[in-house]
């Protein structure tokens, strides 16, 4: 059902850019619609020969497919298509982009271990067996010691492009990377924030999440994600600008279920709500949710109440946390 509240359209747009961050001119798309996949070439035949066409029409260097491919198809394609063009699908981009953008030995490895896991179920049907054990392994090598207080060590997530590093240069005056591309932010980076006569406390940026984003790399960036489990608080930034909110949040949301974390308290940020089509409109529906504020990174509207939000959720958690100790 999530397919269906993200139609084809949507998906190729999220396509293209995701063909834009990994470095390639989107020169066009098309789709066809069949009772099922073709079992050789996953399209029609002659949606093959209306492709190649376009190949030599455009000059055409890459074609990639939005859903997976079998090694079959792949192979089949590139045959059909001619020349040295290069078949991929959206799996592998992904994978291309992690790769281009990994910045550290950590993110290197658990994307090489992505490739890897993309490319073992290609050779062998024991895909979920192979999973478990990648994913043990990348526990153990990727395991970080950030030296903090874990009392208030918080981490925020969100889909990709949301604003998070925005956010956090906005907080610190750091310089994390900002880009307008998706997964611009691989990598955790924690920084310390304090404002006014607030307690000081500690902000993660994790990595940014997209529709239909393999399970893969989920299980190989799990030891990234597994930060968020020791937490205070859980921060989701959303682009609430963004056309296709709703169900990019519910993305977020999918992938967090998978972590185990509902005893984590959560916070919502609206973000870019000087960009929304009708901003006052937003920040009324805001007050009247408790566990959203409203924020434009961009301007620093709203960031004091943001402050004061997560002083507060932190409070909590951390009557919580010495409740526990003895
Ligand atoms: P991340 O992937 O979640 O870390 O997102 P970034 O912080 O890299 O931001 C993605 C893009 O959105 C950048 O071009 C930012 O300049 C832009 N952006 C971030 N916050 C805001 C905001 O509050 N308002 C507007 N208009 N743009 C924003």
């Amino acid at each position: 059902d999530r397919e269906e509240s993200f139609g084809i359209d949507e998906s190729l747009k999220e396509l293209a850019q995701l063909a834009d961050t990994g470095g390639l001119m989107v020169v066009g798309s098309t789709y066809q619609k069949l009772p099922f996949p073709n079992p050789r070439t996953y399209i029609g035949s002659g949606k093959v020969s209306e492709i190649k066409s376009a190949i030599h029409a455009l000059d055409v260097e890459t074609v990639i497919f939005d859903d997976e491919l079998s090694p079959g198809q792949l192979r089949n394609l590139e045959k059909a298509f001619g020349g040295d063009v290069r078949v991929c699908d959206r799996t592998a981009l992904i994978l291309d982009i992690f790769n281009q953008r990994a910045a550290t030995h950590e993110a290197a490895l658990q994307v090489a271990l992505a490739q890897m896991e993309y490319q073992l179920p290609r050779l062998t049907r024991m895909w979920t067996h192979l999973e478990r054990q990648a994913g043990g392994q990348v526990k153990g090598m990727g395991e970080k010691q950030i030296e903090v207080d874990k009392r208030i060590l918080r981490t925020q997530v969100g889909y990709t492009n949301a604003g998070k590093s925005t956010l956090l240069n906005r907080l610190t005056g750091a310089n994390v990377l900002a880009e307008d591309r998706l997964f611009a932010t691989l990598d955790p980076t924690t920084r310390r924030v304090q404002i006014k006569n607030r307690k000081e406390f500690l902000l993660t940026d994790t990595v940014g999440f997209i529709q239909k984003l393999p399970t893969m790399l989920v299980a190989a960036f799990r030891a990234t994600l597994e930060e968020i489990s020791e937490s205070s608080l859980l921060v989701h930034v959303v682009d609430i600008s963004h056309p296709l909110s709703e169900q990019q949040i519910e993305a977020v949301e999918n992938v967090l279920s998978e972590l185990d974390v509902s005893s984590i308290p959560k916070l919502m940020v609206w973000n870019k709500v000087d960009k929304a089509q009708d901003p006052q409109k937003i920040k009324l529906e805001a007050e009247t949710r408790e566990d959203v504020v409203c924020i434009s990174a961009l301007t620093g509207e709203g960031l004091e109440e943001f402050c004061d939000a997560v002083q507060h959720k932190v409070k909590d958690s951390m009557v919580w946390v010495e409740a526990l100790v003895p």
